[in-house]
């Protein structure tokens, strides 16, 4: 049997002159993992639109379509070809999982929710010529999965192919995400065995590994068995986690020694009442600044997270919140523009409220306002967001966040990382048409090397919350 998995392209991926690094970065690790789960005589291709051309002339017997929000015009459309040929289509995903009412009319089968339990279970019955409409996961359970079919996985189109993701969910319930959506009807958080996880990792050629999981400090027991197990693994990496798991007991330190050199964390805002509001509760009267101070001091770099345009933000947020990061020494920032995804608790409340303003999910891409705001106009969120971002990455701005560690090294680690991150746009384009940018693997593992410091900020003097 001929099986197709697509990854289609975001849509502010799209461009043909210009492919902003971001979007070269992961392979498509959900469509390997459900690739395992296929017999070895079937005949598999895996494309993401993110790195090739499409190749749509082809016949396969069955089509399995990841949908993301800002990818699903596509995913139908390509899913309508499909299925017009007469291919046997299938769809999956955040987005599907969310609005399935919308998916079904472009797919024959449609599956909801994480994809380890039901897909295997669609194959057998697909074989036997008694496929359902809509398969739904209620096991959670990744303790038994196959490993992951990375050869089907075009290597060298990716910055880092070695990307892995040992957890599925997160133990929070933050009301913007979608991972309440997603997992709905069961477990919402749960980890591989460790003994699998450290056997993935072994598996992984080099020294770079990027953990894609929601919250890898989420379970003290596995993370620390995990972390213990990499020990000598002599590995670099990076990954995510929340305030609250940074400060609680001695989980970080086990990280930091394994290896962990760079962590993304969702500070998402300075202000309490837009925490409370968001019910991100993991964040709510945490001391952000002993957080950074304690990473800083294991030579972690941060990658902070926020989100503009909650109710309480004023315009005055956009400054604040790049004063505090470059204040706190935080390497890079992601900033967003608060985004009701459908079928979470915000968008719920926005819709029960009146305030969504379209369904054109092309624009629901954290760069644009697609809600009634209050506090600050649409106009004023956009160019402040807009603001945020030029400003952060001003040189002057990474210099000067760059000189709040306390040695040298860590100094140069950060502004080498930041720089280039935000100031090699057309570098990174070049490499990525050239497909040489795998080849720039070994310059990361030298910038997240070992370095370790006390930390130059004020701790006694910690940048006031707002609100
Ligand atoms: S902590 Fe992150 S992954 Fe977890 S629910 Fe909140 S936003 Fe989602």
């Amino acid at each position: 049997m001929k099986v197709k998995f697509i990854l289609p392209a975001l849509m502010e991926a799209k461009s043909p002159f210009w492919r902003p690094i971001k979007y070269s970065l992961f392979p498509p690790l959900g469509l390997a993992t459900l690739a395992a789960y296929c017999s070895p005589e079937d005949e598999l291709d895996l494309q993401d639109e993110h790195v090739e051309e499409l190749n749509t002339d082809d016949q396969p017997d069955l089509v399995i379509i990841q949908v993301y929000i800002t990818n699903a015009f596509r995913a139908y459309a390509l899913a309508d070809h499909y299925r017009k040929k007469g291919c046997y289509v299938c769809l999956g995903g955040l987005h599907a999982s969310s609005l399935p009412e919308e998916a079904i009319p472009h797919a024959d089968t449609i599956f909801i929710g994480p994809g380890e339990d039901t897909f295997p279970q669609f194959l057998i019955d697909f074989r036997n010529g008694r496929a359902k409409k809509m398969y739904l996961n209620a096991k959670r359970e990744i303790e038994t999965i196959p490993p992951i079919r990375r050869d089907l996985i075009k290597h060298h189109l990716y910055f880092v192919p070695n990307s892995i993701v040992v957890s599925r969910g997160c133990p929070h319930h933050c009301d913007f995400c979608y991972k309440d959506a997603f997992f709905e009807g069961g477990k919402s958080f749960y980890t591989q065995r460790v003994d699998a996880a450290l056997a993935e990792i072994d598996r992984l050629p080099g020294r770079h590994l990027y953990f894609l999981d929601g919250h890898l400090l989420g379970n003290y027991k596995f993370s620390s068995a995990l972390f213990e197990g990499m020990k000598g693994m002599n590995r670099v990496f990076q990954g995510a986690s929340t305030v609250d798991a940074i400060l609680r007991g001695d989980l970080i330190e086990k990280a930091a020694e394994a290896g962990l050199r760079s962590i993304f964390i969702g500070f998402e805002t300075l202000n309490p009442k837009n925490l409370a509001q968001s019910n991100k509760k993991q964040n709510l009267g945490k001391d952000y600044n002993e957080a950074i101070k304690r990473l800083h001091s294991l030579g972690i770099m941060i990658n902070g997270s926020f989100v503009f345009g909650l109710d309480d933000d004023d315009k005055d947020v956009f400054k604040y919140t790049v004063d505090w990061a470059v204040s706190q020494g935080i390497t890079t920032s992601t900033f967003h523009i608060l985004t009701p995804y459908p079928s979470t608790r915000l968008y719920q409340q926005m819709e029960a409220d009146g305030r969504i303003l379209h369904r054109d999910w092309d624009k629901y891409d954290t760069r644009q306002v697609v809600y009634q705001t209050k506090g600050l106009s649409a106009a004023e969120l956009k160019q402040g967001y807009d603001w945020a971002y030029n400003s952060f990455y001003s040189w002057q701005n990474i210099a000067k966040a760059s000189v709040q560690h306390d040695s040298v090294k860590h100094m140069l680690k950060h502004f080498a990382y930041a720089g280039g991150w935000k100031k090699f746009e057309p570098a990174w384009n070049f490499l990525i048409k050239t497909q040489g940018l795998n080849k720039t693997l070994p310059v990361l593992e030298a910038i997240l090397s070992k370095v370790r410091g006390k930390d130059k900020r004020e701790p006694l003097q910690p940048f006031p919350a707002i609100g």
